[in-house]
């Protein structure tokens, strides 16, 4: 083997002696593969279709030792690093342009003691990986809602789904975790140990080492009464008030969604999503207004699994599609946010844009305090994403601009504050966002960064930058 070429933290490259990468690979389990090495490509490609980086080396790690043995070459040799969950991130964090990219995707052990209503698991899975599995004892715990979506990178940013208003956030639910450091160390975090680093694994955990592994609390779900109805976007003025008269006013069992978009036969609608994870005969009653608001074009409520309901949204974001996505905290929807809505969808670029409204922050996860964990928009809101897609790649400069134009319509009903998950590019969208998504914690984080990551390996993430290191 030749002397590997990989790009270093400060940008630059270097070689490194094969001797060097035949120590560390010597002690990794798992495959380490270079630019020409089969399966390389594969592994390189990300949810995104959008996103085309070349790691100067990606190591799939197996387990636990792997990650340490990552990490160590890491440091020792100074390496620009980033680190793969699901790979769903929509900038394409976990790959990195001529770097080390730390994969974790083969890492899928999953372990539940039905009698403690607990999960451990790997930071490989994805969410309907684990969803499948805790769901064969009829339990589960808050994840999003995408299959895709990896549970580590949706649960260190926080994480909201159909389930938030009942039992709190994916990280409300983590009751220890696995790390490990930008030192090396193994460490377990938890309400025992590394208090600190527990703290802060709860909504800024990528800044703070690499999770291996989560255990997770889990709760009696299904089957549920989801699904949507849906309205032609000529009611959108109507619809909107009453979904959001409705999802705040609902019990902590409903989680509902918004959504103006595109029906498959060419329509502009205006669609109400809602799940009801409480026992259905009483969902029915409680899901009634929004089934019987108006007169809807369809209405496709049903009682389902939980791992159902939980598919609904696979179809229309595909893996390998090319998207653009900007979201941020909305926490009224006034007659005239309604009205800019309305009208950025007037003109969607392609069928399979969209504009969300997810209603992941009420019930438990609003009842948590803003600084008892890491994450802090502990209020009422929406998060309001505008979405686009495209399969040709002529397209994306047309799905750019329409997505940015909507963002710049909508922009004077923010808040000023923004969910980490929803966060795509602060370098395109400047390091205020950095600030808006710690919210009253950046401080702290500050110091709990310099702490465990003094010299700032995991930066490809909404970066905390440690004191004393340049941005
Ligand atoms: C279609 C779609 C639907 C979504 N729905 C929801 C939703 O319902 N609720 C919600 O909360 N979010 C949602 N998200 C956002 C999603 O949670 C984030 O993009 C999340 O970061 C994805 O996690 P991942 O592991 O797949 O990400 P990756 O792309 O692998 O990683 C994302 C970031 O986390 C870091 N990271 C990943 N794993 C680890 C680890 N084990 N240790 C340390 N750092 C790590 C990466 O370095 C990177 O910075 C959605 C995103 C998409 C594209």
């Amino acid at each position: 083997m030749t002397d590997l070429k990989i790009v270093d933290a400060h940008g630059d490259e270097r070689i490194v002696p094969n001797a060097e990468v035949e120590h560390f690979t010597g002690k990794f389990n798992g495959e380490v593969l270079r630019p020409a090495d089969p399966g390389y490509d594969d592994a390189r490609t990300v949810w995104n279709g959008m996103i085309d980086k070349y790691p100067g080396l990606i190591a799939r790690c197996t387990g636990t030792d792997d990650v340490v043995a990552c990490v160590n070459f890491a440091r020792d040799n100074e390496l620009l690093v980033s680190v793969r969950g699901g790979g769903h991130n929509y900038a394409g964090k976990a790959v990195c342009d001529g770097g080390l990219m730390i994969d974790l995707s083969p890492m899928k052990d999953i372990r539940v003691d039905s009698e403690k209503r607990t999960v451990r698991a790997q930071a490989g899975l994805r969410l309907g990986e684990l969803d499948r599995e805790t769901q064969k004892f009829g339990l589960a715990t808050t994840l999003g809602i995408n299959t895709d979506t990896g549970i580590a990178g949706l649960t260190l940013g926080g994480g909201g789904g159909w389930l938030s208003g009942k039992f709190g956030l994916a990280c409300d639910n983590v009751l220890s975790a696995e790390v490990v450091t930008a030192g090396g160390q193994t460490l377990t975090a938890s309400p025992e140990q590394n208090e600190d680093l527990f703290w802060g694994l709860r909504g800024a955990g990528a800044n703070l080492g690499v999770v291996t592994s989560f255990e997770y609390q889990l709760h009696p779900v299904g089957p549920v009464l989801g699904g949507m109805v849906i309205h032609p976007l000529s009611k959108a003025k109507e619809v909107l008030p009453f979904f959001h008269e409705f999802s705040s006013t609902a019990p902590d069992e409903v989680g509902t969604v918004g959504l103006l978009m595109t029906t498959p036969d060419g329509s502009p609608a205006v669609g109400m999503v809602a799940c009801y994870s409480g026992p259905p005969d009483e969902g029915e009653k409680v899901l009634k207004p929004l089934r019987t608001f108006s007169s809807p074009i369809a209405d496709m409520i049903a009682e389902q699994s939980y791992v159902e309901m939980q598919s609904m949204f696979d179809e229309i974001w595909p893996p390998g599609r090319l998207y653009y996505h900007k979201a941020s905290n909305l926490r009224d929807l006034s007659d005239s946010a309604i009205e800019t809505l309305v009208a950025c969808a007037q003109h969607f670029p392609t069928a399979v844009s969209s504009i969300y409204l997810m209603q992941y922050m009420h019930g438990a996860a609003i009842r948590v305090g803003e600084s008892e964990t890491a994450f802090p928009h502990r209020y009422y809101h929406y998060i309001c994403g505008v979405q686009s897609g495209t399969d040709d790649p002529d397209d994306s400069e047309k799905i750019i601009r329409w997505t940015r134009d909507s963002w710049d319509a909508i922009q004077p009903f923010f808040e000023p504050g923004v969910s980490l998950n929803a966060v795509e590019d602060t370098v395109e969208e400047g390091e205020h966002r950095v600030r808006e998504a710690y919210g009253v914690n950046y401080d702290r984080l500050v110091a709990l960064k310099s702490k465990y990551d003094p010299t700032n390996m995991f930066r490809l993430n909404v970066n905390i930058i440690p004191s004393g290191v340049e941005a």
